[in-house]
């Protein structure tokens, strides 16, 4: 009998019970290689000595001091550390707690901004299928998770949602890859179009979609595309970098990769890197003059934003980063996890496809190669790989399901960016045993 209110309240987990480096150990003596970061989270691996350190040291200093008394010289020096690797035009860092709290607080950052410039017409935000966003309300209505959403959305304001960037599935073959992109850009500007352009707060979209899709990036000029529609009808990109950020993708923000900048951008998970609950909102220096030149104030906050305990954790793993060159490890390991699992898998009969970026990658299982068929939902394919990894000690991200039958199921790789050569291969060979025992 428990007490604790699980989210799966008729499956039994096994209890963890410590971890180091990219294993976790349960009270059993079982260990676990952590393939998937817990949900792209650890990009250190686990128990980093540096990192307990240096959060030792905040904890007997300075504990807590609430952000409306006090600032700390730790949150100051970890905003000065994000915005020196942060891109061009990125001038400010508002502190949060977790992905869906930066999120929430990118929505409303936006909403005010045009608030502060005498806009308060623009209500809207265009969002992405098959996205997500978080699971609070806010964060949950831009997000395009139908599983997710169904029985909140009486709940959720609303928002319209576009097609994501899915090459695998949705360029069609008379299509390069750039030519789908720009079709995408001109249905999303026809979207732009009929709500009314001076109605629109920003445009949400994960730059490489994770949970919802399996690491599924953007083809060429796209983004590009997306950012001129923005600057066009002076609507703001919202990039949520929850799960792909951090150097997950193999550079420190994986819109680096398509050349430009957004307005707003959340990040969170590898933040911290899993040793404390923080997230983060960077904006671009004009959404911060907005709010510098009109009210002086963000109507928002929470109780633990800025914790010093979470910056000090935070600070450091962006220390150890760049310390041991993990963000170039993380595209390096990268290729070496695609080449490996291209050899292992690649050719086998339900790998649809295999894509991704650094070390954030995945497969999507297909029933039928050639027509791209995805296996009945009600097989729950992913979920059996998960309990077959699971069993065989890996642990993988494979959470989202088919959803709406549209797309297979799919398995996420997001290791941490510490992982080694023997690794990816334990990883790979338990990841295809798992795949052949759950089909
Ligand atoms: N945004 C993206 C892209 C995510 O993948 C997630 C979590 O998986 C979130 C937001 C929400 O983050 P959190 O679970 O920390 O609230």
């Amino acid at each position: 009998m428990t007490h604790l209110f699980h989210r799966q309240l008729r499956q039994t987990l096994p209890e963890a019970a410590s971890a180091k480096g990219l294993y976790i150990t349960d009270t059993a003596g079982k260990t676990y290689l952590d393939a998937c970061g817990g949900a792209a989270v650890s990009c250190l691996g686990h128990n980093h000595p540096d990192v307990i350190a240096a959060m030792a040291a905040q904890m007997a200093r300075l504990d807590y001091a609430h952000t409306s008394f006090f600032t700390t010289r730790v949150a100051e020096e970890l905003a000065d550390t994000l915005i020196a690797q942060a891109p061009e035009g990125i001038s400010h860092v508002y502190l949060l707690s977790s992905g869906s709290e930066a999120m929430e607080a990118a929505l409303k950052m936006a909403r005010q901004y045009f608030v502060e410039l005498g806009q308060p017409r623009r209500t809207n935000f265009i969002a992405r299928r098959q996205s997500y966003h978080g699971n609070t309300l806010g964060a949950l209505a831009v997000g395009g998770n139908a599983w997710r959403r169904a029985q909140f959305a009486p709940l959720l304001i609303d928002v319209t949602h576009v097609a994501p960037c899915y090459e695998y599935r949705d360029r069609l073959p008379t299509e390069t890859p750039e030519q789908y992109g720009q079709r995408l850009v001109r249905e999303l500007e026809a979207e732009l179009l009929r709500l009314g352009p001076d109605t629109v707060i920003g445009i949400c979209a994960e730059p490489v979609v994770g949970a919802t899709l399996g690491a599924a990036p953007p083809v060429p000029g796209y983004f590009q595309g997306i950012r001129a529609l923005c600057d066009r009808y002076g609507v703001l990109l919202i990039a949520d970098e929850v799960m792909c950020g951090m150097g997950r993708t193999g550079t420190l923000h994986a819109l680096e990769q398509e050349g430009i900048v957004p307005d707003i951008m959340a990040v969170a998970k590898g933040l911290g890197g899993g040793y404390q609950a923080i997230g983060a909102v960077l904006a671009h220096g004009r959404v911060y003059d907005a709010f510098d030149s009109g009210s002086g104030q963000f109507m928002h906050g929470h109780t633990y934003i800025g914790h010093p305990v979470a910056c000090a954790a935070a600070l450091e793993v962006q220390r150890v980063l760049q310390r041991e060159k993990l963000v170039e490890a993380s595209r390096v390991q990268g290729l070496a996890l695609r080449r490996k699992l291209d050899a292992a898998l690649g050719g086998h009969a339900h790998v649809g496809d295999i894509r991704g970026r650094g070390l954030f990658l995945a497969l999507e299982l297909v029933a039928d190669r050639a027509s791209k068929q995805p296996f009945d939902p009600k097989l729950r394919l992913n979920g059996r790989i998960r309990d077959e990894a699971l069993a065989r000690g890996l642990m993988v991200y494979a959470m989202g399901g088919t959803i709406d039958g549209r797309h297979g199921d799919h398995v996420l790789l997001a290791p941490p960016f510490t992982v080694q050569e023997r690794d990816l291969d334990t990883l790979v060979e338990r990841l295809a045993e798992s795949v052949e025992a759950a089909l």
